[in-house]
């Protein structure tokens, strides 16, 4: 997702509470931010935020960050923030890829993946956030029955997500290629933005949750 950049909101980013800035320095140390002992989920690739902020209105006992690289985007979830004022939810405007820097071993409970960037390019797969090489650093910091939670409209892009699971010898706990039609796994189902937008053109969503394997 790409705005075109918004004058000032490196400024607006930089002055707000909710934005941790150097989020390295907090590795092991999330808790004491919340100043609670509760779970702390993450969504990458957060966009504007809808998804996150819907779920920490819903779950006051979980502590959420998003994770976003680009100001202009995150700059529409630090205003929403600014208003609801949300005691768990804070964002990081990182690169997804020096995620390993930031948080401990364990210090995460789970991992929301939503209408991740497909890097269609064969030779662009290690940095789409579900290849073998980001599963590897989501081990780093992923809780030991800590899941993975994955949302796409893109039949490729997923269909290369489910060979990656394998390779990476994680395990599938629930699969469907048509999330809005699963009695199960559309229980409870927040939408993104994305989902919203690529459901009403008519594209099934399909999702996946996984887990590390023994
Ligand atoms: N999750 C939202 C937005 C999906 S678009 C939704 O479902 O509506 C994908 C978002 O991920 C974009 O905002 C993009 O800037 C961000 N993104 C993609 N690759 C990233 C990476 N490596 N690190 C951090 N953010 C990333």
């Amino acid at each position: 997702m790409r705005l075109r950049n918004i004058k000032g909101s490196r400024e607006v980013i930089g002055a707000s509470e909710y934005v941790i800035h150097e989020p390295e320095e907090q590795a092991g140390a999330w808790k004491e931010i919340f100043g609670n002992e509760n779970p702390i989920r993450i969504e990458i690739g957060m966009g504007k935020g809808r998804f996150l902020m819907e779920l920490a209105r819903r779950n006051r006992q979980i502590n959420y960050i998003g994770i976003e690289k680009y100001s202009s985007v995150l700059l529409r979830a630090v205003e929403k923030q600014r208003e609801e004022e949300l005691p768990n939810l804070l964002f990081i405007r990182m690169e997804a890829e020096h995620i390993g820097e930031v948080f401990g071993k364990e210090e995460i409970d789970r991992i929301y993946l939503n209408f991740s960037d497909p890097w269609p390019k064969d030779r662009h797969a290690k940095r789409r956030l579900t290849s073998r090489e980001f599963l590897a650093r989501y081990v780093l910091i992923l809780k030991k029955e800590g899941v993975v939670e994955f949302k796409t409209d893109n039949r490729a892009l997923f269909d290369f997500s489910m060979e990656e699971v394998k390779e990476a010898g994680w395990k599938l706990l629930a699969s469907t290629y048509d999330l809005h039609r699963d009695e199960t796994m559309r229980e409870g189902n927040v939408m993104t933005e994305y989902e919203e937008k690529f459901s009403a053109m008519g594209n099934p969503i399909h999702k996946y949750i996984i887990c590390q394997g023994d």
